[in-house]
């Protein structure tokens, strides 16, 4: 089984780790530089991306992050995990910094407030059957994706469609919305085999 780390410094944690478990992985919790070294891939959960930014510098693992994600390690983020994964932030806070890797432009919070918060059915590519049931919680989107970034999910109907959830460039996979919490296990089968470079 691969071993999958969620990063553990704020968020929705326990949920990523059910989720992870359910998709075949051993699934560890990280906040230290050692256990990071020891898994195969990792995910950040959605939560505040503000607050895991300063975290990864308060625990010294914005730079060993950084540096694994540069050499390879698979990664997944959810809404605020997508934030940290982007090159780039619009409606970011003032010293925000993010981790990189994706080359993308996130808008912060871009369907509104909490209470504009909504589920919705999302087709996502590389995961077969019907769409997935999706939620999204103060949610970024996808402004904008450079040519590294395969775009593989984006909102079909209402206010916000065409909008880009979902990307994937090599082994680094982001969500803006959160299927940890739906019970629709696909994104994490899909980065599970990622994981086993079996995609
Ligand atoms: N709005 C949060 C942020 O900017 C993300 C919300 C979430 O992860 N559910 O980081």
């Amino acid at each position: 089984k691969p071993q999958i780390g969620v990063l553990a410094l704020q968020g929705d944690v326990r949920e990523h780790v059910a989720a992870l478990e359910l998709a075949g992985a051993s699934a560890v919790t990280v906040r230290r530089v050692s256990e990071l070294a020891q898994v195969d891939g990792l995910v950040i959960p959605g939560g505040e991306s503000t607050t895991i930014d300063k975290l990864l510098r308060i625990f010294d693992l914005f730079d060993p992050l950084r540096a694994a994600i540069a050499g390879g390690l698979p990664v997944y983020g959810s809404c605020a995990g997508m934030i940290l994964l982007a090159d780039r932030v619009l409606d970011g806070a003032a010293d925000q910094q993010t981790l990189g890797g994706m080359d993308l432009t996130v808008r912060r919070n871009a369907f509104g407030r909490q209470v504009d918060s909504f589920e919705t059915d999302v087709a996502v590519e590389g995961v077969p059957g019907p769409p997935v049931h999706a939620a999204f919680i103060r949610a970024p989107w996808v402004e904008s994706v450079g040519p590294s970034a395969q775009v593989i999910a984006t909102i079909t109907s209402g206010p916000a469609a065409g909008r880009i959830v979902g990307v994937r460039q090599d082994a680094l996979l982001a969500t803006s919305f959160h299927p940890e919490i739906t019970g629709d296990g696909r994104i994490h089968e899909l980065f599970v085999s990622i994981v086993r470079r079996e995609y």
